[in-house]
């Protein structure tokens, strides 16, 4: 599939293979762009600026819902795309495109609330008789850069907002699963000026790095592991960054919990896109007194799940991004095992499928829960108290979402005021998401937030206009 770049389609002389990670098969090639094309996609962006502004928030807003309409008509189309490129059953592919349908749709209509705002400057010394508002205004370039899990419904919380602003924008899709992203750009490009919106392909150490140092790109929205968006933030230089980065997200078990509730929120946090899921539950803390019914209920439930083709509807487990990735995973879990975890179910590999797994006696030095841990796994943590499990939840770099099951309303209030975490849901697994609601971790689980409303507020700027009345 080819580049889209300033209205043109572009294709490079170097390809690189996209592959299904069920069978191998290449589904298509995309170009690996050299630094001039990149360049080019800067400059295509920059010189839209002034078409995107110049369109009334009224017909920016229609534009954005006329996507909302072509993306719902190919709804199944994007769908099986998505599962050839990165595995995930087509149930679970399905929900992401109405997830991204969603999510435009938000955008649709925020694109009509930036709002600025009257300020009583005379609240301050010497400021009677001025009257004062705001603006907020775009900042211009944005470059998207986006990770291969979801990569469609993420890299719409990045385009969306940023035309509802009216930034231009430059999509930089993950390199194992471009293929969706680039698919929806020509939908978008179908509806605004050329060079609205630009893809550009290539290797995120060469063709990512040169949009993070370009002083013509106003904002990067990443996405993406720790480690990449670290250097991201030391090599932004002075222009606006959001990282959306890893987790390592708890689900807390308290002896008080209703646990049917918390063993499906385990079912539905850990395994969901076969463990692939920045918010996806990494750590199960469980309170000793309920641990063993908790292990068996969960084990049970677990050996329900369906591990096939991805494509078929009956499918619950697909593949993981390539056989690389699950074969990472082995080697963590068998590194577990060998310190002392205990394997309750699963604990094996078939090419880039990884059984889902259930341990037990899990030890927070083990680097399967130390780290992030991107596979199909339920590391269970026993622990006596709501102290010990607060301690535990808390004994991360990570701080992105986090969930406690109880129905004692003190301790649930407890983890609510001290969990370190963007997000604390009580009787839920952290594995949930509107696209509205702010969503972005604490500590090295990122800077910033997206949800429609939230990411808007990040890819403005306010002005101020003072009237002296005087
Ligand atoms: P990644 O390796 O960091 O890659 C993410 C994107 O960054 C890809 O497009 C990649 O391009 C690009 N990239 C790589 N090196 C770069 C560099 N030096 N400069 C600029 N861009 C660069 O992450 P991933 O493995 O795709 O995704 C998994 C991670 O994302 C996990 O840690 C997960 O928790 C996190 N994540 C977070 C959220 C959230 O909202 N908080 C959501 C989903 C995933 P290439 O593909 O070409 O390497």
């Amino acid at each position: 599939m080819d580049m889209l770049i300033g209205g043109k389609y572009i294709s490079g002389d170097d390809l690189e293979e996209v592959k299904n990670p069920y069978n191998g098969e290449v589904i298509d090639t995309i170009p690996i762009a050299h630094l001039q094309t990149a360049q080019l996609a800067i400059d295509e962006a920059n010189n839209a600026k002034s078409k995107l502004v110049e369109m009334s928030a009224f017909k920016v807003s229609n534009k954005l819902q006329n996507v909302v309409e072509k993306l719902k008509d190919k709804r199944q189309e994007f769908a099986e795309l998505l599962t050839l490129e990165v595995g995930k059953p087509i149930n679970e592919s399905l929900v992401e495109i109405d997830r991204s349908i969603e999510t435009l749709k938000l955008a649709a209509e925020e694109a009509k609330r930036i709002y600025g705002e009257s300020v009583p400057l005379d609240a301050g010394l010497n400021g009677k008789g001025f009257f004062a508002f705001t603006q907020k205004l775009p900042l211009g370039v944005v470059a998207a850069i986006t990770p291969f899990n979801y990569p469609l419904n993420l890299t719409i919380h990045k385009i969306a907002p940023a035309i509802a602003c009216k930034n231009t924008v430059i999509v930089k899709p993950p390199t194992e699963a471009p293929l969706t992203v680039m698919k929806f750009c020509q939908l978008l490009d179908g509806e605004f000026p050329d060079g609205v919106v630009n893809t550009i392909t290539g290797y995120g150490s060469e063709i990512g790095d040169y949009l993070v140092c370009s002083s013509d790109i106003d904002k990067i929205s990443f996405t993406g592991s720790v480690t990449t968006g670290l250097m991201i933030s030391q090599k932004a230089g002075m222009k606006k960054v959001t990282l959306e980065l890893g987790g390592n997200d708890p689900l807390i078990v308290l002896n008080d919990a209703n646990i049917d509730n918390a063993v499906k929120g385990v079912i539905n946090g850990a395994f969901l896109n076969a463990g692939q899921v920045c918010m996806g539950v990494k750590r199960v803390i469980v309170q000793n007194g309920v641990a063993d019914e908790f292990a068996s209920k969960l084990v049970e439930e677990t050996e329900k799940l369906v591990m096939g083709n991805p494509m078929d509807d009956k499918t619950n487990l697909g593949t993981l991004i390539s056989q690389n990735a699950a074969i990472q995973v082995e080697q963590t879990v068998n590194d577990a095992i060998d310190k002392g975890a205990k394997v309750l179910t699963g604990a094996k590999r078939d090419g880039a499928f990884y059984h889902a797994t259930v341990l037990d006696n899990v030890k927070m030095d083990m680097d399967l829960v130390s780290r992030e841990t991107f596979g199909p796994i339920a590391p269970i943590i026993r622990v006596d108290s709501l102290d010990e499990a607060i301690e535990v939840a808390n004994d991360t770099e990570y701080g992105l979402q986090a969930g406690v099951f109880t129905s004692d309303y003190k301790a649930a209030m407890r983890c609510v005021r001290e969990i370190e975490s963007g997000t604390v849901f009580v009787n839920k697994q952290s594995t949930f998401r509107t696209d509205n609601m702010p969503f972005g971790g604490f500590k090295n689980s990122g800077i910033g937030k997206e949800g429609i409303k939230y990411a808007v507020e990040e890819m403005t700027k306010t002005k101020l206009i003072g009237l002296n009345l005087r």
